[in-house]
């Protein structure tokens, strides 16, 4: 475990109090929705949010749209106060996925549904479906570029590798990092990648003793830092498996400090989310890559299954097997993520309006 501090921002946003209220009625009689967002630290959740919220909206559901600032108790809170006001459905992208079973047990005796937004809630039978993306194949994803990237294939090598994983409380970030350890462990074994700090763990049961606690960016950057000035004297950093964003953006500064030159000696270095001081970093030749998943696909699904659940349609699924929260495998459905490089920000971001050509000053 490393580090134990929050994202990289604090939660503010311009208006007063941004995890309070956003509570709207649209039509009157319009349903309930609770939804409960981690964090606005990350640009992804605030898009989640608002999008979902918007569509429920305009389908004539009341929202109460919540974030917690990354702190699990809020979060409980917040959930009560949906329950309290009787929601028909609660949406819920948990902080930590081990903590919501006494509160969303109080929902389902209250018969209302919840769906888990992105993140597994895990030890309880009170969650009913999941909408996620494909997280171990966002994993795979970094490591087949990688993989691409260094011609380890073809039998290159020996490269330096630096990995990182996700928050050990978040249930995604252990499939992430399967999906990539995956396909690089064995490159690893055989001698072609070479882990100057010693941080490669031997499975991937053992991804958390690399998991950046609150996905924090400066936890990342004082981690690389360290790693940086401790055992890469005479040595260069080829490749860094970073598992999302906002850790890329922290060993993208560690590099920086340490004098690595973009378009240059700068490593490879993945990421996912394509947030936009990321994707700005792409065009700067300060990351390599990202795993982008486009949440307005997910928002998308997840109406669409509020609106199944509460009148009663069946609720489409298309993955029965894979997540096992420990007392039931919640029906998913999973939405495909796709590799964006500096060369398809312009074809795959901004033509479809993930971005406009502006934001990335293109
Ligand atoms: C999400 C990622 C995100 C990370 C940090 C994960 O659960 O799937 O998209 O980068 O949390 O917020």
């Amino acid at each position: 475990l490393v580090g134990c501090s929050s994202e990289r921002t604090t939660d503010t946003e311009p208006a007063a109090n941004p995890d309070e209220g956003g509570e709207q009625a649209t039509d009157g009689d319009g349903e309930l929705i609770g939804i409960a967002m981690p964090t606005r630290s990350l640009e992804r959740w605030n898009n989640d949010g608002a999008h979902l919220e918007s569509l429920l909206q305009e389908a004539g559901y009341s929202t109460s749209l919540q974030y917690a600032d990354n702190k699990v108790e809020q979060q409980i809170t917040q959930l009560e106060n949906m329950i309290n006001q009787d929601a028909a459905v609660l949406v819920v992208a948990s902080i930590d996925g081990t903590a919501l079973a006494p509160v969303l047990e109080r929902a389902a005796e209250q018969d209302i549904k919840v769906v888990a937004y992105d993140r597994l809630i895990n030890g309880t039978e009170a969650v009913d479906y999941y909408a996620t993306f494909d997280n171990y194949l966002v994993g795979q994803l970094q490591g087949q570029y990688i993989e691409e990237q260094l011609g380890l294939a073809e039998g290159e090598g020996p490269f330096n590798l630096e990995p990182f994983a996700g928050s050990p409380d978040d249930n995604n970030a252990k499939f992430f990092f399967s999906g990539a350890w995956d396909v690089l462990l064995p490159y690893v074994e055989s001698g072609q990648l070479e882990v100057p700090s010693g941080k490669a763990p031997a499975s991937n049961d053992d991804w958390q003793s690399i998991g950046v606690q609150g996905w924090a960016s400066a936890t990342a950057q004082s981690e690389m830092d360290n790693r940086l000035n401790s055992f890469y004297g005479d040595k260069q950093v080829d490749v860094v498996l970073s598992p999302n964003d906002s850790l890329a953006l922290g060993i993208a500064q560690a590099l920086e400090a340490a004098g690595y030159t973009p378009g240059e000696d700068w490593p490879l270095l993945t990421g996912q989310d394509a947030d936009e001081a990321n994707v700005k970093n792409m065009l700067a030749d300060k990351q390599s890559m990202t795993v982008w998943k486009d949440t307005r696909t997910l928002g998308d699904q997840v109406a669409k299954m509020v609106d199944e659940i509460v009148t009663g349609a069946e609720v489409e699924v298309n993955d029965t097997e894979t997540y096992d929260n420990g007392n039931k495998v919640v029906p998913s459905y999973l939405l495909p993520p796709q590799v964006v490089t500096k060369d398809t920000v312009e074809s795959s971001l901004v033509e479809s309006g993930f971005f406009t050509a502006e934001q990335l000053g293109l």
